[in-house]
């Protein structure tokens, strides 16, 4: 297992865009999406000592817990089905339970052989209860847990590994943040001279104090302007920056991480956040599992859909 982790490496992408180009400003993408076709991005870094840990204690069976869109879903569901543990994942709205056909990724992760069980948002809010943990005990038998969204100590010790030497000479790294477990390995492992700089995908100031718990360094700050209204908030400007972000790339980001926080860093570009000169390293955390369902949603609403 560790030799399939070990196995995988990733390409950084200089992109060339106008803004960037008259600031001269070098943007470059590092390639986490790519990583592996359906264990994407910073997921599969948070993944990977959790499952050498899980194979240790000799666990035969993941639990998780996450929306009806999760990307941490759907990369726990396919990493269980690539070696041999059984699954489960405690989904957040009981109003799912009959429409898992008509959602890509729950659908997906059943076919990777994840069994669910629904409950409502009500009940999703306590689910770190004593109480509510001895119950699913009870009802699956002994489990390695993820918490929501994968974060936890060996998961940020993976996401440690996503910066490598030839990342030195970056003078900062942008990365979209949700738990936090991801910059918090990225801050760990930068440099001194680097500034790490989260763009949070949900609103709230509760984000700060969670990272500083998370992680070791100072060399850090979060841009709290580009959430688009909150977790899984999405307009058209934002897709359609998407769609334009595509073509003059062929990069493809997601809705609800990677495409705020490059709106982010172009937007900060544009009014002269960043020095002349400056070297600027952007993570492509994945997560593009999640555009099948949004474009359903989209679509549905007679809205613009990301075009893939
Ligand atoms: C989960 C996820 C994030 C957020 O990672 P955290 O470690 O929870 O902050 C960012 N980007 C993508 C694509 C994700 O799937």
């Amino acid at each position: 297992m560790q030799q399939f982790f070990n196995s995988k490496s990733v390409l950084n992408q200089s992109v060339q865009i106008e803004i960037a180009q008259a600031k001269e400003i070098s943007l470059v993408i590092k390639r986490e999406d790519v990583l592996h076709p359906e264990v994407s991005g910073n997921k599969f870094r948070k993944l990977k000592y959790n499952l050498i840990a899980a194979k240790e204690q000799r666990a035969d069976t993941l639990l998780t817990f996450g929306g009806a869109f999760s990307n941490h879903i759907a990369a726990t569901a396919a990493a269980g089905k690539e070696f041999g543990f059984n699954t489960i994942g405690i989904i957040r709205g009981d109003e799912l339970t009959d429409k898992v056909a008509e959602n890509p990724t729950l659908s997906f992760a059943q076919q990777c052989g994840m069994q669910f069980k629904f409950i409502s948002r009500q009940q999703y809010r306590k689910k770190m209860n004593p109480d509510f943990l001895a119950q699913l005990k009870n009802e699956f038998g002994n489990f390695y847990m993820l918490p929501e969204g994968g974060t936890n100590d060996l998961a940020i010790k993976g996401c440690e590994e996503i910066l490598t030497e030839e990342d030195e000479n970056f003078d900062c790294i942008c990365v979209a943040v949700g738990t936090g477990g991801t910059i918090a390995g990225l801050i760990n492992s930068a440099k001194k001279h680097q500034k790490v700089l989260g763009f949070p995908a949900l609103k709230g100031d509760f984000l700060r104090n969670e990272i500083s718990l998370l992680a070791s360094n100072k060399n850090w700050q979060l841009m709290t302007n580009y959430h688009f209204g909150g977790y899984g908030k999405i307009n058209d400007k934002l897709i359609t920056f998407i769609n334009q972000f595509k073509e003059e790339t062929n990069i493809l980001l997601d809705p609800i991480y990677t495409g705020k926080m490059l709106f982010g860093i172009l937007d900060l570009i544009n009014k002269g956040y960043f020095k002349r000169g400056n070297k600027i390293l952007a993570v492509h955390t994945g997560g593009l599992q999640g555009i099948l369902g949004i474009n359903k949603k989209l679509q549905q609403k007679g809205l613009p859909i990301i075009i893939e």
